[in-house]
């Protein structure tokens, strides 16, 4: 069943505005339908038991909606390329069968699909890693070993033995992944190829393992088969390639008989955010512009284009001939079918939070989205229409509220929901954290949902318990979210002492010198807040429209370079600038925690060093192991643990302590109505504060809506 909105696209079929996204890409002995390719990105499902029946599923979805071209997570040519030992190889006729469900799948629907054929080198987590040189890599504790020139030859069969299965299972083509540090780029560079021989040395010997890769597999598979390489044009490393190498090799890659041309952005081991919603949207595409510039194959640029308005701005300026895109289909598997039908505002849009994906992925488990837990769940969340519709009653349309509804809704249920005030809760604060204005976009995209589903929505609305005690209604949910919690410190009531919900919506009233109490994701949110200028926070309301993409000005895209290393004259090696330059922060920030271990430690894995490294670069002092004695008009006392085991007390003389100690949940009006025996649900922070998140809440509204 398709959704609601693309029954109404099917309606008003007309021209779409994004004539470049839309317009066909002919490849000589094929063509795609438009020039969007959905990215690889690695499900979990790869490994999973009957994966490939879910993989399918999930990649069905997507075809369906009109992409061109979809890549496959990251497949293993060799079994020590694997990812972890227990990663996806394609190197057996046996193993053919299941990859041709995933291609019937697609090619039903018209799409096309490549398999990305990924040796991890020395990124491999286990023991039996090999790579050019036995370098170990800072981010994997297994040293791999140097291969030898024998193995090399074995290698580049292997690659052309997984190519010629992918062609035997019907996929039009390979993506040879020679970016993001893997095994190809650790050759191509010359820290991790540090090889005497003919593969290694000078460049042209340190490119040699990717130009015969791609002609083997050429010669292999003849000419009606795309090959993508994706190159990596920007190492982000000292050691990187320089741009004259790495135009070399692009020409070079294209002579060897590869159709088109990938951008791939930075190394994973490297400090540098490339896919983290504090990278500006588009923040790359110049480096596939440069190099558009001196090949003839086409090329795709790729990282943090999530519209189509986006995406149709990269190809107007000549940026590639198509835009990758990864997470936004994970999103919203119906996001080429918007964009053609200029329907836009009702994309579900990737906010870049890692959370649901990556994060889960690092965590081995499986990949999903945040603003879309039906991603990859397809299977268990069919858009089927309940037999019974019910009236349903949801209190609080904050995130969790907000899925409950539409789930609901798109089920066939009659949804009546209620805020005390305009909708979008928690997530309304967090769109004033630098970085997180596209958190707007997640109400949007619901609100712009629930009115095509005919939710009756009343804001402003506070329903009390008279309101319910009689209610006919056939399940009343409450998501009434969460509170502060204010600690038991002797001066809280002080006037220098606020919550952090009035810290964020009060931000320009706040003074210099602030100290954070509690420093978990909120209170690094509020101190990333403090200090940034507030036209990165999304206060500044004398900025023009036009000088906003993603709530960051134009000199803010440029500091963000800067702050980061990154030189778009492309002078050094790698694209570094000799000197990353810090931004003099806005205020001095204490961020304060009783226990005693590394500030930030449980903050997500893809992001918590990036939000680590920002607060230590702009000085804000992060002080652990402490206990909190009082408030009053010296400031905040605390007493520190000395290294000698003697304590110690200091008193920070703060303008204002802003209290980020966690949530209580808000469910008494539930807890009532429990107990007269009305048919009460509970989801979200209301449920369970402790360590809620905006992923549990959401995926709470749509579970719950999948068992009424
Ligand atoms: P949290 O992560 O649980 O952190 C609460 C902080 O308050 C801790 O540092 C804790 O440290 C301190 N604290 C707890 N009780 C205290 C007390 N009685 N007195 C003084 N300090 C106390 O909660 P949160 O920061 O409110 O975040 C809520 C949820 O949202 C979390 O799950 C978080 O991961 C999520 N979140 C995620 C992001 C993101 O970007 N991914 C952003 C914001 C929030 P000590 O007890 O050691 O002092
Ligand atoms: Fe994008 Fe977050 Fe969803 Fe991943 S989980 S696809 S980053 S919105």
């Amino acid at each position: 069943m398709p959704s609601p909105e693309s029954t109404v696209t099917e309606k008003i079929k007309q021209t779409s505005y994004f004539t470049f996204l839309m317009k066909p890409l002919n490849l000589g002995f094929t063509s795609l339908r438009n020039r969007t390719v959905m990215g690889s990105m690695h499900t979990g499902l790869e490994e999973r038991w009957f994966g490939f029946n879910r993989l399918a599923r999930f990649y069905e979805e997507r075809a369906r909606a009109g992409v061109a071209l979809i890549v496959t997570g990251g497949i293993s040519p060799t079994f020590s390329g694997r990812l972890s030992l227990l990663s996806s190889q394609l190197s057996f006729p046996f193993q053919v069968a299941k990859h041709k469900k995933l291609v019937s799948a697609v090619h039903v629907h018209d799409a096309k699909i490549c398999l990305q054929i990924l040796h991890a080198g020395r990124y491999s987590y286990h023991p039996f890693a090999v790579a050019p040189s036995a370098i170990k890599s800072p981010i994997s504790p297994y040293a791999p070993k140097a291969l030898s020139e024998r193995q090399i030859k074995k290698l580049i069969a292997a690659y052309v033995n997984t190519a010629k299965l992918a062609q035997r299972a019907a996929y039009d083509g390979v993506e040879v992944m020679g970016s993001e540090g893997y095994l190809i780029n650790q050759f191509v560079c010359r820290n991790t190829n540090q090889r005497q021989d003919d593969w290694g040395g000078s460049f042209e010997n340190r490119i040699r393992l990717s130009l015969e890769i791609v002609a083997a597999i050429r010669a292999a598979v003849g000419e009606n088969f795309i090959i993508i390489y994706r190159l990596s044009m920007l190492d982000l490393h000292k050691d990187g390639s320089s741009w004259p190498e790495i135009e070399q090799h692009a020409k070079l890659i294209e002579k060897a008989g590869a159709t088109l041309i990938n951008t791939g952005i930075g190394w994973h081991e490297v400090r540098i955010p490339t896919i983290a919603s504090v990278v500006p949207e588009a923040a790359f595409t110049w480096v596939s512009k440069r190099l558009k510039q001196v090949i003839d194959i086409p090329l795709i640029t790729s990282n943090r284009i999530n519209s189509p308005e986006l995406a149709e701005a990269c190809l107007q300026d000549g940026d590639a001939d198509m835009v990758s895109m990864a997470r936004p289909f994970l999103a919203d598997s119906e996001f080429v079918l918007k964009a053609e039908n200029n329907q836009s505002h009702l994309i579900n849009k990737c906010i870049a939070c890692n959370q649901g994906c990556l994060d889960r992925i690092f965590k081995l488990q499986q990949a999903t989205c945040l603003v879309n837990p039906r991603a990859a769940y397809e299977d268990r969340y069919p858009l089927r229409k309940v037999k019974k519709p019910k009236t349903i009653i949801i209190v609080g349309l904050g995130v969790a509220g907000l899925s409950c509804a539409y789930y609901a809704a798109l089920r066939g249920h009659h949804v009546i929901a209620y805020d005390a005030a305009n909708l979008g809760g928690q997530f309304n604060l967090a769109s004033v954290i630098p970085g997180k204005a596209v958190f707007h976009d997640t109400i949007r995209y619901f609100e712009n949902q629930l009115s095509i589903l005919n939710v009756e929505v009343h804001r402003n609305h506070t329903v009390v318990f008279e309101d319910l005690r009689e209610s006919f209604a056939d399940a009343i949910i409450f998501a009434t979210g969460v509170r502060p919690r204010m600690p038991d410190i002797p001066g809280i009531d002080h006037f220098s002492v606020m919550d952090y919900e009035t810290a964020i919506r009060d931000n320009r009233s706040i003074r210099d010198k602030v100290a954070i109490i509690g420093a978990g994701g909120i209170g690094f949110d509020v101190a990333e807040m403090l200090i940034a200028e507030p036209a990165e926070s999304g206060l500044n309301d004398q900025l023009q429209p036009n000088d906003l993409q993603d709530g960051v000005s134009q000199d803010g895209r440029s500091n963000w370079f800067k702050q980061w290393g990154i030189d778009r004259d492309y002078r050094n090696r790698g694209g570094l600038l000799d000197k990353a330059v810090n931004q003099k922060p806005k205020r001095t920030v204490y961020l304060l925690q009783r226990k005693d271990e590394k500030p930030g430690k449980r903050l997500a894995r893809t992001t918590g060093w990036i939000r680590r490294l920002t607060l230590r670069r702009a000085g804000v002092e992060m002080l652990t192991g402490l206990r909190y004695e009082k408030i009053d008009d010296f400031g905040l006392h605390i007493v520190l643990q000395g290294e000698d085991g003697h304590e110690q007390k200091q008193t920070l003389a703060v303008d204002h302590v802003i209290i980020c100690a966690g949530q209580r949940s808000e469910n008494d009006l539930y807890l009532r109505l429990k107990a007269i025996g009305q048919p009460v649900f509970v989801i979200g922070g209301a449920k369970k504060a402790a360590e809620l998140d905006a992923e549990t809440a959401i995926r709470d509204g749509l579970e719950l809506a999948y068992k009424l």
